[in-house]
């Protein structure tokens, strides 16, 4: 019988009592891996409940003791990453380096949650009027939830929980209903790191779950992360019911590439950004945009994608792996046949790819356009496969008006040997993370992930210092202690008369 994913409710791992369960399969060949529940309105309730009553103990635990139980954690992470990278291979169909690299990037949100107590330190002043002080304690929120998507199954429930649960909130996590083995075990060893009953609770499900979620009168925050039309939506209903949210959404990532860049550095970097992980990547690089003679580095670039191929992810010559689905393949399809209807020039396309040994899986070659023009759909839409848009432009200036009128904001580099040009790009360029001579510029979790504009809803990012405001309140005390009835004796004790 196939495997049924578990639930995590009230400190317990169990099987729910749903009627409603979905496939999970390998995108490389369509083999049910295991079932995935839609929660039940009665689990749901019942993880909530559960979510709120543990807060009220875990808030009382010592910041020291809650930072440990991080560290125990990230050890464990550790300990497990081979296993984890294994499993995000197996439900995404990642190569074994990137999941793994997957499963590093959030160890390294867990290592910086460990550091709590810094980070939830207030403010003092004395003397703010004769005899009286104020000073401001970090408290936490109580129940907050996160609904994450399918693209970083590791990754991305480490950006919200492990940070959420160090500053003393409770927290419910929805993972992707298409892949969300991988949030179960994460949750497993965050138990077998100490962490106590409730804190963690982890449901299933699709709309109706996540609308509970929204929806409930427990819920603070509300952290999301996934396509622009559903974080449209988690964002909308939050905030209507009153509550904090972050939404992060679809991005359309450009490189600018100056004529002074090294071709060879361009080349090279450009491959990774654009098809790595089969492009489904928030911040992968969909459009790049040439300077002026830098256009001739687009032939070398169209040889050296030409050489990457997509395969299983244990095949350690494989440049990446399937779509997660069929339907995302479709879609994929979908837009490279628009582009080629709406007049781009298709110099690379890999509609009609396949892989030895795997008839079934969700492949798509490397995909590269020229002449794209901001009208078409493969630039207005997110693609999220491995296809490169190339545009070219007579100016830095032209570059910089092409990138920020662009709807989202969430990554983009230059490429360059002029500090001036990098200069000029980085003050400009109205999106929230910039790479110089770096490819895909994501911050290290003692920064935050800083989308902008149509990839980001919200104001506080996640992980670092802006994702422990985002799950904290600050309390302001302002306290004055009148010294008229108090006697200073010689012994240095004091008492009232
Ligand atoms: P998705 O929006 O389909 O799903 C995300 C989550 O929302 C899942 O847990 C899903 O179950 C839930 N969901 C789906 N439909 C819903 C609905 N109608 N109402 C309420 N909840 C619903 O996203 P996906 O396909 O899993 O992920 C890919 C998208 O995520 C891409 O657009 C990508 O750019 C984006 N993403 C953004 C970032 C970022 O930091 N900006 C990071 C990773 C992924």
């Amino acid at each position: 019988m196939t495997r049924r994913v578990p639930q995590l409710i009230a400190g317990a791992f169990q099987e729910s009592a749903s009627s409603d369960w979905l496939p999970v399969t390998d995108p490389a060949t369509q083999k049910v891996l295991w079932e995935v529940p839609m929660a039940t309105d009665a689990e749901m309730q019942q993880a909530l409940a559960s979510a709120a009553e543990a807060f009220l103990s875990w808030r009382e635990v010592a910041v020291s003791e809650r930072a440990r139980v991080m560290l125990r954690y990230q050890h464990l992470l550790k300990q497990h990453h081979d296993e984890l990278g294994e499993l995000v291979s197996q439900e995404t169909g990642k190569t074994f380096a990137d999941a793994k690299g997957d499963v590093w990037r959030g160890i390294e949100v867990v290592e910086q949650a460990a550091n709590v107590a810094a980070m939830m330190m207030g403010e003092t002043v004395e003397n703010v009027a004769r005899g009286v002080d104020t000073h401001s304690w970090i408290q936490p929120l109580g129940v907050c939830v996160g609904i994450t998507p399918f693209n970083f199954p590791a990754m991305i429930p480490l950006w919200m929980f492990p940070m959420a649960i160090a500053c003393g909130n409770s927290f419910v996590l929805k993972p992707s209903e298409q892949d969300p083995m991988t949030a179960v075990r994460l949750a497993e060893l965050f138990l077998e790191a100490g962490a106590p009953e409730g804190v963690l609770q982890v449901v299933h499900g699709g709309k109706t779950q996540v609308d509970t979620l929204l929806n409930h009168d427990t819920v603070r925050a509300v952290s999301f992360v996934g396509s622009v039309p559903v974080g449209q939506h988690v964002y909308r209903t939050a905030t209507q019911n009153l509550k904090r949210a972050q939404c992060f959404a679809g991005a359309k990532n450009h490189m600018v590439i100056m004529p002074d860049a090294n071709p060879q550095q361009v080349v090279n970097q450009l491959v990774g950004a654009s098809v790595g992980a089969a492009g489904q990547r928030c911040m992968a690089i969909s459009v790049a945009v040439f300077v002026g003679k830098a256009k001739d580095m687009i032939p070398a670039l169209r040889d050296a994608l030409a050489k990457v191929r997509p395969g299983a992810w244990n095949d350690e010559d494989a440049g990446y792996g399937p779509l997660i689905s069929p339907q995302a393949k479709e879609r994929v399809l979908a837009l490279i046949a628009a582009g080629r209807e709406e007049g781009a020039e298709c110099l690379l396309d890999g509609s009609d790819c396949t892989v030895d040994g795997y008839p079934d899986g969700n492949w798509v070659g490397p995909t590269l356009f020229n002449n794209v023009t901001p009208s078409m759909r493969i630039y207005r839409e997110e693609v999220f496969g491995p296809v490169l848009c190339c545009t070219s432009v007579d100016s830095l200036d032209e570059a910089i008006t092409l990138v920020n009128n662009n709807p989202y904001g969430n990554g983009t580099s230059i490429f360059t040997a002029s500090g001036a040009a990098a200069r000029k790009y980085q003050h400009e360029v109205e999106v929230g993370q910039v790479g110089i001579n770096v490819p895909i510029p994501v911050p290290l979790p003692f920064f935050s992930f800083t989308g902008w504009k149509g990839s980001f809803y919200g104001d506080l990012h996640a992980y670092g210092k802006q994702a422990v405001r985002f799950y904290t309140e600050t309390k302001t005390v302002t306290s004055r202690w009148p010294d008229d009835d108090v006697v200073h004796e010689a012994n240095m004790t004091i008492s009232l008369k």
